[in-house]
């Protein structure tokens, strides 16, 4: 690369006579990646929407910080539902199972928590899915971080 980005290798040189500067193309393509996209209001919007989803994915650990899950496999909403295809009984939602942190063992109504691995069973219809894994597990790191976001 020539020109206006050369700049740092002539500097580097009259600092360390014996400098070998190796350039990252990558830094190089990005200097002018922003230059470029600096000058045109639509792709400062763009990289701009595009910078806060990467700060927003880089920082998602923070959100859901749990502590070493048991089963770190199941941490995800999706695949917790997926444990579920075999569950029968009418009387309970398998949604919010999964929302509160449980998979389902695949007998009758035992469900357990991917993060502490509490497991439930015998429920009945008044039963609240958070409220019973709030009281049964009240330091389990995904009831307290809920608590905390609800709150
Ligand atoms: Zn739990």
């Amino acid at each position: 690369m020539q020109g206006e980005y050369h700049g740092f290798s002539a500097q580097l040189s009259n600092v360390a006579k014996n400098q070998m500067h190796i350039r990252c193309y990558t830094h190089v393509l990005c200097l002018v990646i922003g230059d470029v996209t600096n000058k045109i209001l639509q792709s400062i919007n763009l990289f701009g929407i595009l910078n806060g989803c990467a700060v927003f994915i880089k920082e998602s650990h923070k959100r859901i910080d749990f502590q070493n899950p048991k089963y770190p496999e199941l941490t995800t909403f999706a695949l917790r539902l997926i444990t579920f295809d075999l569950f029968t009984l009418k009387h309970l939602n398998k949604l919010p199972m999964c929302e509160v942190g449980f998979e389902f063992l695949g007998a009758v109504d035992c469900v357990q928590c991917f993060n502490y691995g509490l497991i439930l069973h015998e429920w009945e219809i008044k039963d609240d899915p958070w409220k019973e894994h709030a009281y049964h597990s009240p330091v389990c790191s995904f009831v307290q971080l809920k608590k905390a976001t609800n709150s």
